[in-house]
């Protein structure tokens, strides 16, 4: 079967409506235009789907579980289904992406992978398949983030990673990100550079929601299974780059009774100047080679984001989410600190899942918005909490 049906296309030049696009200096066009033709040249074939099948079912563990979660949905008054991305191999959504690109750079003959990570999530995913796959893999990771995300940094040496602190800038996510491109710039022939959200340069948006399309695709599936209808009222994901959003929305995305509904990080408030809320409190600008909304300064420089989870700390968003919000086919919410730390509580009391910071933006919209009985919500439950332990219980981490 087809995994990669393409919705929502962007236009021959990568754009969304006004957002996207390919914003890089000359010397990474060829680079581009490579993926592209790659990415474009695979993504259809027979053989490729296959191994990405085969991977996802056995490596990873796919179909993850649309499970029914009774309490929390007794407690909320209406019908609410996790979708269990945190139970795949390394605990998130993030692996279905990293499994699409490292295939494809293999198909292209790369022995080389370059990353960048923040949490370290996707950082730890990229070092996960490059084991699988014998690749040479080098993980830019703020230094900030080096030094409170211990566990996931050691995870990634385990691997065989070479992780590089990055000292420029703030330190963070942002930084990662200059500096693997930088890296792509100096070795564009043995380099993939395998981006984890759906953000950046065209053809990477279109090509991280197309791998995690899976998502929605098996949710299709599984609620015809358990409820008789395909389609639920709402689909709610968080959003950081936003790529387990794309993956969660994409085969609901003509369906316009379905309300897709994304919570972003608000931090201490999305107008508090401490927050990551870039579709609430952005502008249109232009990061990381592709044109959004971003948080930016009176003087137009891009402002450091801020969130208590480093997974969702990005001061712009992928273009398609951008553009869905501004075509008012997703409804945006800003999530505060307080209320995912809130819902992460609950839903660990409730269900006995312990969910990761990001995702818990996500669950803290039962709180927030008002569903009827009848309602059919499914969350993206992107990852797992095991990374976040010290901040759920108040333990100070080493800054
Ligand atoms: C990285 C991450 C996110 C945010 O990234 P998106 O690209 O917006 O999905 C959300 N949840 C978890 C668990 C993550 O690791």
């Amino acid at each position: 079967m087809n995994h990669f049906t393409l919705n929502l296309p962007p236009d021959s030049e990568g754009f969304y409506g006004k957002f996207g696009g390919t914003f890089v200096p000359d010397i990474l066009r060829p680079n581009i235009t490579a993926l592209k033709e790659a990415y474009l040249k695979y993504i259809d074939d027979p053989d490729f789907q296959e191994e990405f099948d085969k991977l996802m079912r056995d490596y990873v563990g796919r179909p993850t579980p649309l499970y029914y979660a009774k309490r929390l949905s007794e407690k909320y008054g209406t019908n609410v289904y996790l979708k269990r991305e945190d139970l795949n191999h390394t605990g998130a959504h993030k692996i279905n992406n990293a499994i699409g690109q490292v295939l494809l750079a293999k198909r292209m003959g790369k022995h080389r992978v370059i990353a960048e990570t923040g949490a370290g999530q996707h950082g730890v995913a990229t070092a996960t398949v490059c084991a699988l796959m014998g690749m040479e893999c080098t993980v830019y990771m703020g230094k900030l983030d080096v030094d409170r995300q211990r566990p996931n940094v050691e995870r990634m040496k385990m691997l065989g990673a070479n992780v590089v602190p990055v000292t420029k800038g703030s330190a963070t996510l942002a930084d990662a990100v200059d500096v693997a491109l930088m890296d792509w710039c100096e070795n564009p022939d043995e380099t993939f550079y395998l981006l984890g959200s759906a953000v950046g340069p065209d053809p990477y948006p279109q090509m991280v929601a197309r791998f995690q399309s899976i998502i929605s695709e098996e949710i299709k599936q599984q609620l015809l299974q358990l409820t008789g209808k395909p389609n639920p009222d709402y689909v709610i994901a968080c959003i950081g780059g936003g790529s387990n959003a794309s993956g969660a929305f994409y085969h609901f995305i003509p369906e316009e009774n379905v309300q897709l509904i994304s919570a972003e990080a608000g931090g201490l408030g999305a107008n508090s100047g401490k927050t990551a809320a870039s579709l609430t409190a952005g502008r249109e600008g232009i990061i990381h080679g592709f044109k959004t909304m971003v948080l930016l300064d009176d003087d137009g420089n891009i402002e450091e984001p801020y969130s208590i989870s480093a997974g969702l700390d990005y001061p712009g968003i992928g273009p398609m989410l951008a553009h869905l919000a501004d075509t008012v086919r997703t409804k945006v919410i800003p999530v505060n600190d307080d209320q995912a730390l809130k819902a992460a509580h609950e839903i660990t009391a409730l269900e006995g899942i312990i969910p990761a910071l990001e995702s818990s933006h996500a669950i803290a919209v039962l709180d927030i918005l008002k569903f009827k009985p009848s309602d059919t919500v499914v969350i993206n439950l992107s990852g797992r909490g095991d990374k976040d332990l010290s901040t759920y219980l108040g333990i100070p981490v080493n800054e």
